[in-house]
């Protein structure tokens, strides 16, 4: 297997990679935005083209459901002669963010692993339904190709009974399977294994901190290979201060809005889910914009810095006592690969520690870098991430490992 189609497909939007998994490089991409809006839009890139007009094709129009949004994709894409079919694709890999305690690893998608899927619905009714509809519309349109399901969950399942298990009545917990799962498993694990390739260090032997910061923020604690903690619990609300969504918050909060303030669950979830975080704090929904307005001394922009900083120290120090010794801590994301200061910052309290960093290779570099001194105890790396990459390798694993194809 060589060639892999990933799919990432949210309730509006569809992400697209085709990827050569023998020489790891991508080969097109496409982004569609807006979905069932009045106006979407949709690029398709064709990677290595020199000149501009084999390089993209784009389209703004009314893309109703996933169906249209694909097949108009897959029109741009055969312009520029980067179909799947064009390419030789000989497989589809998908995220899927809800594996639920049934799937522990990334696995060929069947009727029954559908069922599953649609079951944890309930657990993730934001996400798995978008997820689905992005693998049955693509076996429609692109027929007679096997499917790959990559749970954001998968890498989480060793997560040890007392980081997983909510303290509350064991039968409420047990009948309904509320627990803590995890999410990002494919970034953590993929950023993980870099980071003790980039060290030269056994992945089994490495302790270590990934911290993946994007619009979506989860920190996780793996030692020696195996995941013993991580920030997201039964949904992706948990743990981190988010650019929409809350973090950790008390929940008696919800109690009180819904019983004393006459807030409808509906309410509160989007109140969670779209107005918390940066956006809720400093109406700004992205981190570049964040980072100006603390430039400009905005008071509402450096509160929301300051509840970011804080709870990633909270969560880094956590960690480090569960771990009990730390080999590295690891950046990644767009804003963990992107923005220094928020790196210097979460580690500034940590030179008794032993974590120093060089300000030099923290503020300047790019790619997979150590920003750490060396004498630092503890090796600080920025990592990017490569969900893509690693959900089209799961798939060659998944569909190499049944021995009938190529
Ligand atoms: P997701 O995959 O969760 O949508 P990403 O990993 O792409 O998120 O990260 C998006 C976030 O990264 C946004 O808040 C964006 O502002 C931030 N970001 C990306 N590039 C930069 C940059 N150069 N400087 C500051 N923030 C950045």
């Amino acid at each position: 297997m060589t060639r892999v189609l990933v799919i990432n497909s949210g309730s509006s939007s569809l992400k697209l990679s085709i990827l050569d998994t023998s020489t790891e490089t991508e080969m097109a991409s496409a982004l569609v935005e807006r979905i069932g809006e009045p106006v979407g839009t949709i690029a398709v890139r064709r990677a290595g083209a020199d000149d501009r007009d084999e390089a993209e094709r784009t389209d703004e129009a009314e893309f109703p459901d996933h169906s249209a949004a694909l097949a108009r994709t897959l029109e741009l894409a055969a312009e520029l002669e980067v179909h799947p079919t064009d390419l030789g694709v000989q497989a589809i890999g998908h995220r899927v963010v809800h594996g639920g305690k049934a799937f522990h690893a990334p696995v060929e998608v069947t009727p029954e692993v559908e069922q599953d899927v649609e079951k944890l619905e309930i657990l993730a009714p934001l996400h798995n339904p978008a997820n689905l509809r992005g693998i049955r519309v693509a076996r429609d349109l692109l027929p007679g190709l096997p499917h790959v399901a990559v749970f954001d969950t998968g890498f989480f399942h060793t997560l040890p009974a007392a980081a997983h298990t909510y303290a509350i009545d064991r039968e409420v917990a047990d009948d309904w399977d509320l627990r803590r799962y995890g999410f990002h498993g494919t970034s953590h694990e993929y950023v993980s294994h870099r980071t003790a390739d980039l060290l030269g260090r056994p992945y089994d032997e490495l302790h270590q901190i990934v911290l993946h910061l994007g619009n979506g923020a989860s920190a996780s604690a793996i030692a020696g290979g195996r995941a013993v903690d991580t920030s997201m619990g039964l949904t992706p609300l948990e743990g981190l201060v988010m650019g929409t969504r809350p973090g950790d918050v008390d929940p008696g909060l919800l109690i009180h809005l819904i019983r004393d303030r006459g807030m409808t669950p509906d309410e509160v979830s989007t109140l969670l889910n779209r107005r918390s975080g940066l956006e809720g704090l400093a109406r700004a929904r992205d981190f570049r914009e964040l980072m100006q307005r603390v430039d400009a001394g905005e008071d509402d922009a450096v509160l929301a810095y300051d509840v970011v900083v804080h709870r990633l120290r909270r969560y880094i120090g956590g960690y480090w006592a569960i771990l009990g010794e730390v080999g590295a801590i690891t950046f990644t994301a767009g804003v963990g690969e992107n923005v220094p200061r928020l790196r210097a910052d979460a580690l500034a309290t940590l030179a008794s520690w032993g974590v120093e960093i060089d300000p030099e290779a923290n503020e300047r570099g790019s790619g997979e870098r150590i920003i750490s001194t060396p004498s630092s105890r503890v090796a600080v790396l920025v990592v990017p991430t490569d969900e893509e990459l690693a959900i089209a390798r799961a798939c060659d694993e998944v569909l190499g490992n049944t021995g009938d194809r190529g």
